[in-house]
């Protein structure tokens, strides 16, 4: 038998824990972001939750030319030239050092190891907030069945506290680790972003045969689960992608809930903060009747359907 004590050491690596979050299930919730996730979605709006490992992420319009991080930096990553300062990201190891000098934060470390004991101790501060409104926590990311261990221990201990718990999954991941976390689970947030395969694969990086594989067992077991699909013009929102979706509600049993994210274009800043292209820069989000007519739409099909998260 495992006891507390042996999980709050665990340690995992999280990019945010967000307080009075009251997006990611019922009432007042604290959501704590894992860093790391197998899927590369090209709409993604919290880039810097993809890589496993700690990441800086810069801001060039707010710095003071100061050179303190120049000066700072161990390994010469970073240069101040004609066009202005440069960091090298190939040199850089992520140290944060810089960020500790700049007196703007125009430079951040993204990810911090945590304890599940330290990640309890900032939850448990909200607790009167959960109690009054019928909220909890939410594991999100990122994804966070990628740290499974940790995962598992924080749901652990959220439950030895008798909290609320969800987990705001992408799905990916191998079934022994959701058959691990679901009795620990009061809801699955389960995302799907296309059901046609090969497309799911062009736009993500992955095949989508192990999420719905994981999402029809978790659904035969009776788990409650929101499902939240997020419409993305001109990837998943043509008749055949709705149609596929429609025949994947019609193959579950238990799962009454749906959610429609219409894409919204937040995140461009953050990809340039990261040194990286967003490739879907010039789309442009759904307008509110054509959301409307795809949730009429899939209403024939599952209880609930909700605009937003
Ligand atoms: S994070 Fe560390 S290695 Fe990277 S630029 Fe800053 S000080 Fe240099
Ligand atoms: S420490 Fe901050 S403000 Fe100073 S040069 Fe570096 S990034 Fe700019």
């Amino acid at each position: 038998m495992e006891r507390m004590a042996d999980f709050q050491n665990i340690t995992g690596l999280i990019f945010n824990i967000m307080r009075f979050s009251v997006h990611d299930g019922p009432g007042i919730r604290t959501t704590v972001f894992v860093k790391g996730c197998p899927l590369q979605c090209a709409w993604c709006h919290n880039p810097e939750s993809i890589s496993p490992q700690p990441e800086m992420m810069l801001r060039t319009d707010i710095c003071l030319m100061c050179g303190a991080c120049i000066a700072a930096c161990p390994v010469g990553a970073i240069e101040n030239t004609a066009a202005g300062l440069v960091t090298h990201r190939e040199k850089c190891i992520a140290c944060g050092i810089c960020a500790q000098v700049c007196p703007v934060e125009a430079r951040v470390r993204v990810g911090r190891e945590m304890t599940v004991s330290e990640v309890m101790l900032e939850i448990l501060a909200d607790r009167v907030f959960y109690d009054q409104s019928g909220g909890g926590v939410t594991f999100s990311g990122g994804e966070p069945t990628r740290q499974p261990d940790f995962l598992h221990a924080l749901l652990t201990a959220a439950r030895h506290e008798g909290l609320h718990t969800i987990v705001d999954t992408c799905g990916y991941a191998p079934w022994s680790v959701f058959e691990r976390i679901a009795p620990l689970t009061s809801r699955f947030l389960f995302d799907i972003k296309i059901v046609d395969p090969e497309k799911h694969r062009r736009w993500t990086g992955v095949s989508n045969r192990r999420i719905l594989d994981n999402l029809t067992r978790l659904d035969a077991r009776g788990c409650a689960i929101s499902l939240r699909l997020p419409i993305i013009p001109g990837v998943n929102d043509s008749p055949e992608d709705i149609k596929g979706l429609v025949e994947l509600l019609q193959r579950l049993h238990h799962t009454k809930r749906l959610h429609l994210l219409p894409f919204h274009g937040g995140g461009a800043e953050k990809y340039h903060r990261l040194g990286r292209a967003f490739h879907l820069e010039q789309a442009v989000p759904p307008d509110h009747a054509a959301i409307e007519r795809i949730a009429q739409d899939l209403r024939n099909h599952i209880e609930e359907v909700h605009i937003g998260g």
